[in-house]
């Protein structure tokens, strides 16, 4: 079977193209949708991520400012520059850089951002808002992932799902997110004992491990939706996912590639937050 592969290019495009089109209407309307990102210390990936993210609000209209702060700034600095954030009316969407320096509590700084300015969908309200099927900003990625799924046609709604990782950020949302579209969810992680024969049984497959080519072929149920988060470099120097591609092209029905695939759908899926954010806080 060769799979159809599920490409965040045209989809991303397509998401950014509607965020372009809010934007310009809130602007007629006086409302200039504005996201601020903050920055803290020198991380290479973080300022490449950060610089993708101010092109992408440019390409749509919508402004971005950057906070940028040293390595070395303490914990009571950077909450102080988020409560001006905070406070600020002409910023509707606040989101941090992660990592933080490791002297920064992470957990500390994410609940300091306003929920209603909370475009990562990172604080604990929003988190406890998904978990409880309340109204919430989503993750981006995990959103990016569930968009793709029903973009391609792939079944979710009483489909065997399990995801591979269970980070905060990405696969226990991913998680809730699959349960609120009635999937049975599984939950898997580095304590998972017989993991390649939970994964074989998944009509849908999130990998979101951290590791080059982790899901083999053999992981993969004939027929399944294999959406791959991972960003790595592979042993050839070259970008790959978390899914050995060509082995599990083989045999899903549906297969995201990395690059081109769930990347691009988190960057698209901030820019709707954002232009959500900016929507809300003018009251539509
Ligand atoms: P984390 O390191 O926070 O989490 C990794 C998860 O994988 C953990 O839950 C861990 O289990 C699990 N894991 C690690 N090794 C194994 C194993 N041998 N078997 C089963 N599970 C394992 O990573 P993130 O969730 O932040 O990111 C995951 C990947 O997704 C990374 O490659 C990252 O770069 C990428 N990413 C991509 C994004 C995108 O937009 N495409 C956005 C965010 C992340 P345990 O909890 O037990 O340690």
């Amino acid at each position: 079977m060769a799979a159809q592969i599920i490409s965040g290019k045209a989809l991303a495009a397509q998401i950014k193209r509607r965020a372009a089109e809010e934007a310009a209407q809130l602007k007629e309307q006086g409302i200039n949708p504005c996201l601020a990102v903050m920055l803290v210390g020198n991380d290479p990936a973080s300022e490449v991520y950060v610089r993708g993210k101010q092109n992408d609000c440019h390409e749509c209209g919508i402004e971005s400012r950057l906070v940028r702060m040293g390595e070395s700034a303490s914990q009571a600095e950077v909450l102080e520059q988020l409560s001006l954030l905070a406070s600020d009316p002409s910023v509707h969407g606040v989101l941090v850089q992660l990592p933080l320096p490791a002297h920064i509590d992470e957990q500390a700084v994410i609940a300091a951002i306003p929920p209603e300015k909370d475009v990562d969908g990172f604080t604990p309200v929003n988190v406890g808002r998904l978990a409880i099927g309340q109204p919430c900003f989503l993750p981006c990625t995990p959103a990016g992932c569930i968009e793709m799924l029903k973009a391609a046609g792939a079944p979710i709604e009483g489909r065997r799902a399990v995801v591979v990782g269970r980070s905060n950020i990405v696969g226990k949302p991913a998680a809730l997110l699959l349960l609120r579209e009635n999937a049975t969810v599984t939950v898997c992680h580095s304590r998972t004992k017989d993991l390649a024969k939970i994964c074989a049984e998944a009509d849908i497959l999130v990998a979101a491990i951290g590791k080059a080519k982790f899901i083999t072929g053999g992981m993969v149920k004939p027929g399944a939706a294999v959406i791959d988060v991972g960003i790595n470099r592979g042993a050839d120097g070259r970008l790959c996912g978390d899914v050995d591609f060509e082995a599990a092209a083989e045999k899903a029905a549906f297969i995201t590639p990395v690059p081109g695939g769930v990347g691009l759908m988190t960057r698209a899926m901030l820019l709707c937050n954002t232009v959500q954010a900016a929507r809300m806080a003018a009251g539509r």
